[in-house]
């Protein structure tokens, strides 16, 4: 029987559309910094990339895109290079508890080399504390880093409220989109977001590349310095298939992300409902202010590893648990200890990602798969 694939957060297939479209630039030999036709050809290419994300963000200008190797690198060029190019204003950074490790692990190198960092945050349910925010930000703050929306409990944060917050003060936003973007419309200039992070792979593009926007007049500085490519913000010869798939799969997204996201909610609603049928089983993250795709729960008394063991070995449903992305840590979740839960609580975790390849006619496989397997590892449970 044919697998059920419900990982999105962790890692998608490339779309075929995206994948015929990049290959026509796989054997291109042209550098896009050349000026013989094949390198004006790569340019080219490359350009038509960055006008198709600067539409899904609504940039005011393709330029404010910058290619960078995927979402990790863009947080870092954000945070770091922002911080650094005005360590001249004030040292000062701040973040929300429950953000994405290529987030918090820069945020935390800053601190190492002096810089204060505060990490604010969230309620139960994942939201950000306004007020905190608030209380957080001084005139030494560089740069403020929250995600549009959570990898591992789904909830989408009130973007448009902490920018102006963050903006009453003159101060730059830094968000990270990389779970949001493809399935929820994001607006960078009505969202009052000054840096935005987005990956190739999160759109269903090729992994290896990502971008950032950067809006007019905001200063940061390189952090890979080199040839001087991508406005000499990130040096590097272009990845120009991930770059050109990237482009591609920004315009798909941009054009069915209307009518996906209503296919999705109908499937993640019945999925929620059938699956919190279980005795002692929890949603995680905000009820209503969640993303489209996205179903995660805690179960007490069994292990999130289990869980995902038991669910492909037996039934061919591939889930993730605790730090979609790392599941290969043992530790609890940082966002789960973060929203409240207790060590052995956050242990008990189940993250669902829905996409394209999934329908409403899988949910009674899939939520077969997890009663039976949470109640066999209740039996095993020596808890
Ligand atoms: N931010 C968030 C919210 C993520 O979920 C991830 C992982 N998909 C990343 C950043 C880092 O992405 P990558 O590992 O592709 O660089």
């Amino acid at each position: 029987m044919k697998g059920i694939y419900l990982d999105h957060a962790s890692a998608m297939p490339v779309d075929p559309r995206v994948l015929a479209f990049a290959s026509k630039h796989l054997n291109n030999p042209g550098n896009p910094s050349s000026l013989y036709s094949e390198g004006l050809e790569a340019k080219r290419a490359i350009e038509d990339a960055r006008g198709k994300i600067a539409e899904l963000v609504n940039a005011e200008r393709e330029h404010c895109i910058i290619f960078t190797g995927g979402a990790t690198e863009s947080n870092n060029l954000a945070i770091k290079g922002t911080a650094l190019r005005n360590m001249g204003k004030g040292k000062e950074v701040v973040t929300s508890a429950i953000e994405h490790m290529s987030v918090l692990n820069p945020m935390k190198d800053l601190q190492k080399s002096g810089f204060k960092l505060t990490v604010v945050p969230v309620d139960s349910t994942g939201m950000l504390d306004l007020e905190k925010l608030d209380d957080s930000l001084t005139k030494n703050t560089t740069v403020t880093s929250i995600m549009y929306a959570n990898n591992e409990i789904g909830t989408i944060e009130p973007i448009r409220e902490m920018s102006e917050i963050v903006h009453e003060k003159g101060l730059y936003l830094h968000v990270d989109a990389t779970a949001a973007e493809g399935r929820i419309p994001i607006d960078v200039q009505n969202g009052g977001i000054d840096l935005l992070t987005l990956s190739s792979n999160d759109l269903y593009g090729p992994q290896g590349a990502g971008a950032i926007y950067i809006k007019p007049g905001v200063k940061i500085q390189p952090i890979l310095p080199g040839g001087g490519q991508e406005r000499g913000l990130r040096s590097g010869t272009e990845n120009l298939f991930a770059i050109a798939g990237m482009g591609e799969a920004a315009r798909i997204a941009k054009d069915e992300m209307g009518e996906e996201s209503v296919r999705l909610v109908r499937m993640r609603d019945e999925l929620i409902k059938d699956i919190l049928e279980i005795e002692e089983s929890y949603l995680t993250g905000h009820p209503t202010k969640r993303l489209p795709h996205h179903a995660s729960f805690h179960f007490d008394r069994i292990e999130g590893e289990s869980i995902l063991l038991n669910m492909d070995s037996m039934y061919g449903i591939q889930v993730a648990t605790g730090s979609a992305c790392s599941s290969k840590t043992l530790e609890p979740s940082h966002v789960l200890l973060a929203v409240g839960l207790k060590h052995e609580e956050a242990h008990g975790s189940m993250v669902i990602t829905l996409g394209r390849s999934n329908n409403l006619e899988q949910v009674p496989r899939i939520v077969k798969g997890v009663k039976e397997t949470v109640e066999r590892l209740r039996k095993l449970s020596p808890l």
